[in-house]
């Protein structure tokens, strides 16, 4: 007997061995064997059966062992992993490995440590109660009952619209029957808050995943799912692939958020696969945002989707007040020094702490200072590895890289001309957070960024902190804006709302418009009407007025028009080429070739084909990186060419990395 199998590595064929007939007899597709592969032993999953094989006899190894007879997965599951595989140009068996990690199988040879942590049991949810659905609320679930899984919705609802008790509501339709529910959600948003809303509704049904679980701890959640013991699966990205049974309804929370994207390997997107994985399964799926992808709200205008709204905040609450401040203005400013702070927004945080409510300040740049920069030669100090500058930490003094975590006493004198007039550029959030403190010496203030929040516990207990009331000013970055329910915040200030506009990045309007209106949703919560300020050089830009007027439809309209015209998603579809290795001549001539060989396609006409050029960030850990964009109006023309170009590639056995990133989310 014949069997055919895909191995976890990235190799684009199947293999055929041979299988004794007793063993033939103990697997299934969706098995695991070990079978001898090139100088090695690796694990293999079982695909098919078959009498004869295109390889002679005499070539055909055999399987040398089953290691698991039970599949790690059916014939949907297969049918998911072999469309992600094709609509991402990634070889099968790569992919599988990604859907179903080691962990989630391996038979673990040491004594596994004793599980003393349930990550769903002991959480306190701030929110237990349940309540009198809205109108609205009613209205949206009303319309789902409605149409079922015919298209995917996008549940476009306003922040503190109740999008989460919509969810749960929806999937409580499913829990007496024996159907099964994954909520997908950003990794930083899966706090205790988040999953104790879950676990406390559905008690004992809840399982979670996601990157912070031991090993024991995710293979036990893992087979929670697959047993069904567990029929609702809470969970970053990787959860998409949740071996539940029966799936009957996929939520993605927050579906705009880039983390949804894989960035190495399997470079998929959870938001767009758990589409597909609904369709494959009759299942309704659920894209719920207050600031949806520009992808996505297109669906919905297009009608690929269908569009459920919840256009007011629960309890009447109303949408916060935003205003802005010229910060251009000198006379605003609190003091020359400090030219990200004016007087406006200290008055307002003087007032707010007063009345012993909270203050959320928030800015986009880790660290003391952006870099450190020579005022006799203009040098500033970038990092070995990279090509980026390196950013300057003050307690204690480093200069670190963000991108390869190197890190470096900060000079005393520069390293080009040995001047000594070395000066900090740009702030950062640790710098506002000592400002903060020389300004309001008796506010107790938190910093919420990833320099200081290092893993889970310290983002749990700074949310405590600020939950408790033990704290007035909370400043961090976009960390601070991912769905976190702070009900004490009365103000939240925006230091320079200008920042991300001009990153070279086709979605900067986009982004800018969603990072706004999720910081700015932050404020007045519970009860208080919440106060927004927003500090800027450009207060008549359009994206940061649409954003502090709420008018989304405006922002989404507009940006859709500014794509068509640039040609980018989602007027377009994308695929990006990347290439990197550590000789900066090696990969240009590998591109230069890759990239003319890809013009003469026969498919390439129907493209259009930006590039090759250096990436924006021409080095990142001593690679050099180059790439190259394709365009097309057709989704499967542009695969059919990305194939073609990624058998090139492979031929050629360069050492030159290559990965094809098939809607791309990050382009630098
Ligand atoms: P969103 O995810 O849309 O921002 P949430 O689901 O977090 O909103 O809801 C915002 C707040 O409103 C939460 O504290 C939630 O418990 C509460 N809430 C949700 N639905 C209702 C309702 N029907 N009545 C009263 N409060 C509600
Ligand atoms: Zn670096």
């Amino acid at each position: 007997m014949i069997i055919q199998v895909a191995v976890p590595f990235r190799v684009p064929k199947l293999f055929d061995y041979k299988i004794a007939d007793a063993d033939a007899d103990r697997v299934v597709p969706g098995s695991l064997v070990q079978v001898p592969f090139g100088s090695r032993l690796t694990h293999a999953f079982v695909l098919g059966f078959s009498e004869t094989s295109t390889i002679s006899d005499t070539k055909l190894k055999s399987v040398e062992a089953v290691l698991n007879e039970s599949p790690v997965f059916d014939e949907k599951m297969l049918e998911f992993l072999r469309w992600v595989s094709a609509y991402y140009c990634h070889p099968l068996g790569e992919t599988i490995a990604t859907a179903v990690p080691k962990d989630s199988w391996r038979v673990r040879k040491r004594k596994t440590r004793a599980i003393t942590s349930d990550p769903t049991a002991g959480l306190r949810p701030a929110h237990s109660e349940r309540f009198e659905l809205t109108p609205e609320q009613k209205q949206v679930l009303d319309e789902m009952d409605r149409h079922g899984h015919e298209k995917p919705y996008l549940l476009f609802g306003v922040t503190g619209s109740g999008k989460t008790e919509v969810y749960m509501n929806a999937i409580e339709r499913f829990l007496n029957t024996d159907q099964s529910a994954i909520v997908l959600a950003p990794e930083i948003s899966l706090t205790p808050q988040l999953v104790g809303r879950f676990s406390d509704r559905f008690p004992g049904q809840t399982a979670v995943l996601h990157s912070h679980l031991s090993p024991a701890e995710r293979q036990r959640e893992w087979k929670r799912a697959a047993s069904g013991e567990a029929r609702i699966v809470v969970g970053a990205r990787s959860a998409v692939f949740a071996p539940v049974k029966n799936l009957a309804l996929i939520i993605v929370d927050e579906e705009q958020e880039a983390s949804f994207k894989q960035e190495d390997s399997l470079r998929y997107n959870a938001r767009d696969i758990a589409v597909v994985r609904a369709k494959i399964c009759g299942a309704r799926v659920v894209l719920g945002s207050a600031t949806p992808s520009l992808e996505s709200y297109t669906n919905a205008k297009n009608e690929k989707f269908h569009l459920l709204t919840l256009k007011k905040r629960v309890l009447d609450r109303p949408l916060p007040q935003c205003q802005f401040v010229d910060i251009k203005n000198n006379d605003q400013l609190v003091d020359s020094h400090t030219p990200w702070f004016s007087k406006p927004l200290f008055a307002k945080i003087q007032d707010t702490i007063q009345n012993g409510q909270q203050v959320l300040l928030y800015l986009n740049r880790l660290g003391y200072a952006h870099f450190l920069f020579c005022h006799d030669c203009g040098h500033t100090e970038q990092c070995r590895n990279c090509d980026i500058s390196l950013t300057y930490y003050r307690t204690p003094p480093r200069l670190k890289c963000h991108y390869c975590g190197a890190s470096q006493a900060p000079p005393q004198t520069c390293s080009q001309c040995s001047g000594t007039h070395i000066i900090p550029m740009g702030v950062g959030t640790e710098q506002v957070e000592q400002a903060l403190k020389h300004f309001f010496p008796k506010a107790r203030i938190a910093r919420m960024d990833r320099s200081v929040i290092k893993n889970r516990k310290d983002l749990e207990e700074v949310l405590q902190r600020v939950a408790d009331g033990r704290v007035d000013i909370v400043i961090g970055t976009q960390m601070i804006a991912k769905g976190h329910d702070f009900p004490g915040i009365a103000l939240v200030g925006i230091l320079l709302a200008d920042a991300s506009l001009n990153i070279p990045d086709f979605r900067a309007n986009e982004r800018t418009f969603q990072i706004l209106t999720q910081v700015a949703g932050r404020a007045g919560r519970a009860g208080h009407a919440g106060e927004v300020l927003i500090q800027t050089l450009n207060p008549d830009h359009w994206v940061l007025r649409a954003a502090a007027e709420h008018r989304s439809e405006d922002f989404y309209r507009e940006e859709s028009h500014l794509r068509q015209m640039v040609g980018f998603p989602p007027a377009t579809r994308l695929a990006l080429l990347r290439f990197q290795h550590s000789n900066p001549g090696t990969v240009r001539r590998f591109v230069e070739e890759t990239v003319a060989t890809l013009a003469k396609l026969p498919g390439a006409k129907k493209c259009d084909i930006v590039g090759p050029a250096e990436a924006p960030l021409a080095k990142v850990k001593k690679l050099y990186r180059w790439q190259c964009l394709v365009k097309c109006s057709s989704a499967k023309e542009l695969r059919a060419l990305l194939i073609q170009i990624q058998q090139f590639v492979d031929r050629k056995k360069s050492p030159v990395q290559f990965a094809v990133d098939v809607d791309p989310v990050t382009l630098w």
